[in-house]
This record gives structure tokens, sequence and C-alpha cells, in this order.
């Protein structure tokens, strides 16, 4: 993530470094004698200077990654400069902290490995080699000193993992926060649309009345115009409930349906348009199988559920669509020989607007669940791919 994109930004970096540079430099010149230990000193501090002034240009990870060598280098380098100095001792428990600016997992556990392997050197110099001549206040107590450091590197690792992890917890919010920006958008777009195919659709229903009450139409025209005006009835409920998706209304009519008349009615609409890949309806309902529901309601979540399965099989596949009274629940399947899905996309199922298909909306599952949920029902999907998928909704069973 480019954290550089402003000016202000940019500024304040700026800022902050060439403090940090100042302070660096002040560190040198107190020691105001020119020897060799002056000259790695400057040079240590020149290094992390220019990784610290080239950082917002290029902000990648080698010159991250080289940041913060230059500067454990360079807190090494005054740890052994100067001896006497004790709180430089301090300063190499804190070097990892220096990565947590970056906030990058990766940085953060390198910066701890190369400080303990660093530290692990630096003990065994001290304990072996020096003995206390130059690190009197180290070697007096050498265990308890590295206890301390061990558990200065303990407390920064919580001190990241904490903050790390409420960063991601920002990260995840604001992607949430967006893909719910761009449903609203996309789904008052749609509405509008819906609102607008409900306007042509009134007018040709008005002229269908008009047509089944001319005596210049004969019976069997007129059945077909009663038969495109209840399709049109059909079409103007579903734009209806689209349109309330968003503020469902709970003044819907529920009423004692009858299963089997339903899906009697919905295979036999539906058939037509299997056939068009040879796809056949098989329907097994068992008597008396009823539930309270808005039987038009019902309708629409079988014919998404139903039309969902005929376009995920093959050519000439059959589906099956058995309905049975299982433990005061009226049980439904509607089972399919198709694609499948796989978990990830089982999972994204009922999400607004999601489809594989090249013409899908995304929002007939979507629907479904609304409805489900509306009349205390479950569905569950249960689906391999390759194989197939089974839908299996369950409803309260209500007497005849
Ligand atoms: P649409 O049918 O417009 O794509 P839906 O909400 O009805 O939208 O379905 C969403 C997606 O779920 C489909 O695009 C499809 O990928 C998947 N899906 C739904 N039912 C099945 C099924 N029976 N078999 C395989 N995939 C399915
Ligand atoms: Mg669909």
């Amino acid at each position: 993530m480019k954290e550089f994109h402003g000016r202000l930004h940019k500024k304040y970096y700026y800022m902050i470094v060439s403090f940090i540079i100042v302070l660096m430099m002040a560190g040198l010149l107190v020691d105001n004698q020119v020897n060799s230990r002056f000259v790695v000193h400057g040079v240590m501090i020149f290094i992390i200077s220019i990784c610290l002034l080239i950082y917002p240009w290029f902000e990648n990870t080698w010159v991250r990654y080289m940041t913060i060598i230059s500067s454990t280098g360079y807190f090494y380098t005054l740890f052994y400069l100067y001896p006497e100095t004790w709180s430089g001792f301090v300063l190499l428990c804190f070097i990892p902290a220096l990565s947590i600016l970056f906030f990058d997992k990766w940085l953060f556990y390198f910066s701890l490995v190369i400080n303990l392997a660093f530290i692990a050197v630096t003990f065994g110099y001290i304990g072996f080699v020096d003995k206390g001549q130059d690190y009197p206040y180290i070697y007096t107590d050498l265990i308890g000193n590295l206890v301390n450091f061990l558990a200065s590197q303990v407390l920064l690792y919580f001190i990241f993992h904490l903050t790390n992890l409420r960063i991601q917890k920002q990260r995840v919010y604001y992607e949430q926060v967006q893909q719910a920006e761009r449903m609203r958008t996309t789904g008052q777009l749609a509405a509008a649309v819906a609102h607008e195919i409900r306007n042509p659709l009134t007018v040709v229903n008005g002229f269908l009345q008009f047509y089944v009450e001319d005596p210049a139409f004969n019976q069997s025209q007129k059945q077909n115009f009663a038969l495109m005006m209840n399709e049109l009835d059909t079409a103007e409920h579903v734009i209806s409930q689209f349109l309330s998706v968003s503020k469902p209304d709970n003044v819907e009519k529920v009423d004692n349906v009858d299963i089997e008349m339903v899906l009697k009615d919905v295979t036999e609409l539906l058939n037509m348009y299997g056939l068009l890949n040879d796809n056949g309806i098989d329907l097994y309902v068992e008597k008396d199988c009823h539930v309270a529901a808005n039987s038009i309601e019902l309708k629409q979540l079988f014919i998404n559920l139903i039309k969902n399965a005929i376009e995920a099989s093959p050519h000439s596949g059959s589906v099956e669509v058995k309905a049975a009274k299982v433990k005061g629940h009226v049980c439904i399947q509607i089972i399919d020989n198709g694609r499948g899905m796989s978990q990830e996309e089982v999972k994204n199922l009922g999400t607004p607007f999601y489809s594989l298909k090249s013409k899908g909306t995304g929002l007939g599952l979507m629907i479904c669940y609304n409805i489900v949920e509306k009349y205390n029902g479950g569905i569950q999907f249960d689906s391999e791919p390759g194989h197939g998928t089974t839908v299996t909704l369950k409803f309260p069973l209500v007497p005849n």
C-alpha cells in the first residue's frame, strides 16, 4: 500500500526524518575528535540518512529492508564504538520497533530475528572475550540483562501484533464499506430500471383486458389473452417484489398454500423453458403439504430455484422436484445433475449480483433467501462440482 500519495504526508515525513538526522549528527559531533570511530559513525549516519530520504521515492520492499538492516547496523555500531554509554544497550532493545512503522509483518519478524542473532553474538563477545572490561554494567549481571532484552523483544512483539490486528480489521471494514456503497448505487439503478419496466407492462395489460371483452376475437384467442394477462400479472408482481426488497411490507396476504398446486403450476410454466435444452422436470409430491405463505411469492421462489437447476443441467438432463412431510415440516427438494458448485461458490449464494452466468442478474437467490426467511423456512445447498446440486427447502407444516 502506498503511504506517500499526498504531498502533506511527504512533508511530515521529511520533517521527522530531518529531525532524526539532526539528532544523529548531534550524537556524532558531541564526540568532537576526528578519529577512526568518528569516521565509522559518520559513514553509518550517511547510509541511514540516504535510506530514509529515498524511501518516499521508491517505497518498495528493498528500501524497507535496507533501512532496517542499516539502522540495526547503526545501533550496534554505536554500542561497540561507545561502550561507556550504557544507554546504547537500551537502544538495541528497541531496534524492532522501527519496523513497526512500516506495518509489514515479515519485515518485523526479520528485524526481530536479526536483532536476536546480533545480541547472541554481542553477549557471547561480552561473556567470553570482553569479560567486563568495556561493558562491566552488562557483564556483572549477564543473565539478568539477557532476560531483560528478551522480555523487551516479547513486549515489542505484542505491541506489533495488536496494532497489526487492529489495522487489518480497519482494512477489512473499509473494504466492506466500499462494497456496500457499490451495491447501494447499483441497487438504486436496478430499482429505477424495474420501475420503468412496470409502466409498459401496465399499458400492455390494459390493452389485453380491452381485447378480452372485444367480440371481434374468438374464444381461443381470448383464452390466450387471459394467459398473457396472467403472465403479465406475475411479471408485475415480481417487479414489485424486487422494488420492495429494501422495504418489505408486512401486509402481504398469507394463505394456506397447497404445495402440490403451486409446484404443478410452476413446473408447467417451466417445462417450456426446459424444452429449449431438452431438459425435463420430474415432479414427486406427497398429498396435503400445506404451508402458510403468499402463493405468488412461493411460486417466485420455486421458479428461481428450478430455473437455476435447469440452467445448470447438461443437455437432456432432468431436474427432480420432490415434496414431502417430515416431522412437522414440509420438505421440498430440487435436485439437478448439473455443473455443481464449489464450497466457495455456495458461500456466495444469496449475495446480490453474484452470478456466474453471462446473462445472469445474480438477484434470483437473494430474493429466494428473503422469501424463505419471511415464512420462517430454511434453505440449504448441497453441491459437488461436476455432480450436481440439491437445494433443500423446509417450511413449517400447517393443517389443511
Ligand atoms: P442468476 O441465475 O441470475 O445468475 P441467481 O441468484 O439465481 O442468479 O444464482 C446465482 C449463481 O448461483 C448462478 O449464477 C450460479 O452460478 C449459481 N447457482 C445457482 N443455482 C445453481 C445450481 N443449481 N447449480 C449450479 N450453480 C448454481
Ligand atoms: Mg437464477
